[in-house]
């Protein structure tokens, strides 16, 4: 009898280690979202920041609008470069881009920043609303949701950030119509496409996040979302201009 005991408390014991780490294992899936949700940080955004969005929409979109708000139709997934989300924030939050950053600075003083900013434990913090101006890609901020992670090229993103971005990004494509998802480093691919505005053709510069592995692994999760393939680039980017600050 005990044996008998014995050998279904191992069992029992055999099942719940396999459950265990077989939740481990879970594959990143758009089914994987009910516990979805957002922590607000909402980052500083006064007159000052709203009337440098406003400049920054007319000279280089030629959009002359009364309120900096945003048209969404496409994500733009980064990753930082910065090692924790306090010090993205704190970047973020002034609205003057620092003077160290003399290359974008000379197309505008208005400070870089992103809607949303995802934790390397998936956490997600909202910095400013869907549908208001934010700066962090040339050509596209007009209709840009721009989806920051905190990571870089030595610290890779991690497979909770890929779930958070997955259940962010299908949460944004329910709300708005988006068609398009890329990386920051394939940004150029707009040029020559209706939805890409930037007038100065010399300002551009050269990106790697958040690199074509972590998107491929996005894109296969998105797959149910139905995106639009991305348009083949039509312009080269300037062999000369090589700046590695995001934008
Ligand atoms: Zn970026």
């Amino acid at each position: 009898m005990n044996t008998y005991v014995n050998m279904l408390r191992l069992l029992a014991m055999v099942l719940i280690i396999g459950v265990i780490l077989s939740g481990c294992r879970a594959p990143v899936s758009l089914n994987n979202c009910e516990d979805f949700h957002v922590i607000q940080r909402p980052i500083l955004f006064d007159s000052t920041r709203a009337r440098l969005s406003l400049e920054y929409m007319k000279t280089h979109y030629g959009i002359d609008q009364k309120q900096p708000t945003i048209t969404p139709r496409m994500v733009i997934v980064h990753w930082t470069d910065i090692p924790t989300f306090e010090g993205t924030f704190n970047t973020f939050n002034p609205v003057y881009l620092p003077g160290a950053r003399a290359k974008i600075s000379s197309a505008s003083r208005l400070n870089v920043s992103s809607q949303y900013v995802i934790d390397r434990d998936g956490t997600v913090y909202q910095l400013l609303p869907d549908t208001i101006f934010a700066r962090h890609v040339i050509g596209l901020n007009h209709t840009a949701i721009g989806i920051e992670n905190i990571g870089g090229k030595h610290m890779p993103l991690t497979k909770k950030q890929l779930q958070s971005n997955a259940c962010l990004i299908q949460d944004l494509h329910r709300k708005y119509p988006i068609d398009y998802v890329l990386g920051h480093h394939e940004y150029t691919r707009f040029i020559g496409h209706p939805l890409w505005l930037e007038r100065d053709p010399n300002y551009l510069t050269e990106k790697i996040d958040p690199g074509e592995k972590f998107m491929r692994y996005l894109n296969y999760v998105l797959r149910p979302l139905h995106l639009k393939d991305l348009p083949e680039s039509k312009q080269k980017v300037h062999p000369t201009i090589n700046e590695i600050p995001k934008s």
